[in-house]
This record gives structure tokens, C-alpha cells and sequence, in this order.
């Protein structure tokens, strides 16, 4: 029985960050979830299908031709052999994929290829449902928050290192919209599982937080 630690919470309260970390101190597999939504969502805008077109969206979501190579030290992204790294990470390809995520049929297309992810000797999941749909069984749950305006802070400073211009009040903005769209939506919505610990980052260091999940682990 593969160990799941399950890091669900909303956009830009570090869940990113701070699973890699601890996938890597573990020496555990790691699932960023929401790159599939994020991929969905830019298959959709190659192949020239319409966001609301719920049943091909599936079909592409259930086809998903992906790679997650490291080239250079840096972890890559590929999408039908296409390096979509960059592409993928702006707040417009964070907005097209909680568009395609609200579809039951594209979350029931990437059920089963997020739980493949579960390998030996343990995987860290990172998303919104990670601990409510896709791993309801795993032992230990966590819930990362951050205050929208921290969040929005933390999502400048990724998108500048990233070389990606972008205002803070239109970050917020965007980043507020998002909130809005997960946690409302009919499936799967935005939300702790009934035995999440909440762990609130907006006044914690990166290296505060690691500590405090690898602490919870080994208790
Ligand atoms: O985490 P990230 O910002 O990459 O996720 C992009 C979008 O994908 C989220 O805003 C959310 O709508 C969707 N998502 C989801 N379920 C997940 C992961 C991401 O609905 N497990």
C-alpha cells in the first residue's frame, strides 16, 4: 500500500513549491495536478476546440499526450512533444484550465491518469481534490492556504523570475476570479477534506512550512 501525502489548496499559496520539496526530501514521486488541467487547456487552444465543448475536451484530457522531462536540471513540460513549459504557467493558461476543470467529464478523463501517479515508495499530490476525490484514502492531508493579496505577491515574483510581465492589482484580480471559479463549481469543488490540517503559509518562509509537513509526517 503506496504512502499518498495529498497538498490541496488554492493558487499561489505554494503548494508548488513546497511539494517538490517535500517529494524530494522524501525521495517520493510527485503529481502536479493541476498541469494536466493546465495541458487540457492548451491542447484545446492547438487543436482549435472551444472551452465549453465538454465532450471533445474529455477526449482530448483522456488522450493526453504529456512528458515531464528534466532538461538541464530544469523540470520541462511537454505536450505532443512540444516544449509548453512557459506557455503553460501565465495566469491566462490558469484561468482556460479551471475553465476546463469545472467539466465533470474532463475531471472523470484525468481520474484514473492522476492515480497511476501512485508509485512505490510514496507520492506527493499537488491540487485542489487531491485529498476529496482522487485520494480520499490517503493518511495524511494537508491544506495549504494564503492570504489572495500574499498569494498575488508570491505569483509576481514567480512570473518576474520566469521573465513573464505582469501587474500586482491584475494578478489579484485574476487570482480572486480563480477562487471564485474553483470553489464554486458544481464537481470537485475548492475545498479541505474533512481530515485536511490547515496550515496557513502567508506569514511562513518556504523552509518553515517543509518543516512543519515533514513534521507531521514523521508523527
Ligand atoms: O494548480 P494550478 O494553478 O496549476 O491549477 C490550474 C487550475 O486547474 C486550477 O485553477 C483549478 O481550476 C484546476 N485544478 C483542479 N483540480 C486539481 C488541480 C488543478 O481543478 N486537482
Amino acid at each position: 500500500n503506496v504512502p499518498v501525502l495529498t497538498i490541496d489548496g488554492p493558487g499561489g499559496a505554494g503548494k508548488g513549491t513546497i511539494s517538490g520539496l517535500v517529494a524530494e526530501r522524501l525521495g517520493w514521486h510527485l503529481l502536479d495536478s493541476g498541469a494536466l488541467y493546465r495541458l487540457t487547456a492548451q491542447a484545446a487552444l492547438k487543436h482549435n476546440v472551444a472551452l465549453d465543448d465538454e465532450a471533445s475536451l474529455a477526449s482530448l484530457a483522456s488522450q493526453l499526450d504529456v512528458a515531464f522531462p528534466v532538461k538541464d536540471g530544469q523540470p520541462r513540460t511537454l505536450l505532443e512533444g512540444e516544449d509548453v513549459s512557459r506557455e503553460i504557467r501565465t495566469e491566462h493558461a490558469g484561468e482556460r484550465a479551471s475553465r476546463v476543470a469545472a467539466l465533470p467529464q474532463v475531471r472523470k478523463a484525468l481520474l484514473q491518469r492522476q492515480q497511476d501517479f501512485r508509485r512505490s515508495p510514496g507520492l506527493v499530490a499537488d491540487g485542489r481534490d487531491m485529498g476529496t476525490v482522487v485520494f480520499p484514502e490517503a493518511p495524511l492531508k494537508i491544506f495549504l492556504t494564503a492570504s489572495a493579496e500574499e498569494r498575488a505577491r508570491r505569483r509576481h515574483l514567480q512570473l518576474q523570475e520566469a521573465g513573464v510581465g505582469a501587474s500586482l492589482s491584475s494578478l489579484l484580480k485574476e487570482i480572486q476570479a480563480r477562487d471564485a471559479r474553483d470553489t464554486q463549481r458544481r464537481v470537485a469543488p475548492l475545498k479541505p477534506a474533512d481530515d485536511a490540517i490547515t496550515l496557513d503559509t502567508t506569514r511562513l518562509s518556504i523552509p518553515e512550512v517543509v518543516d512543519q509537513l515533514t513534521e507531521l509526517l514523521i508523527q
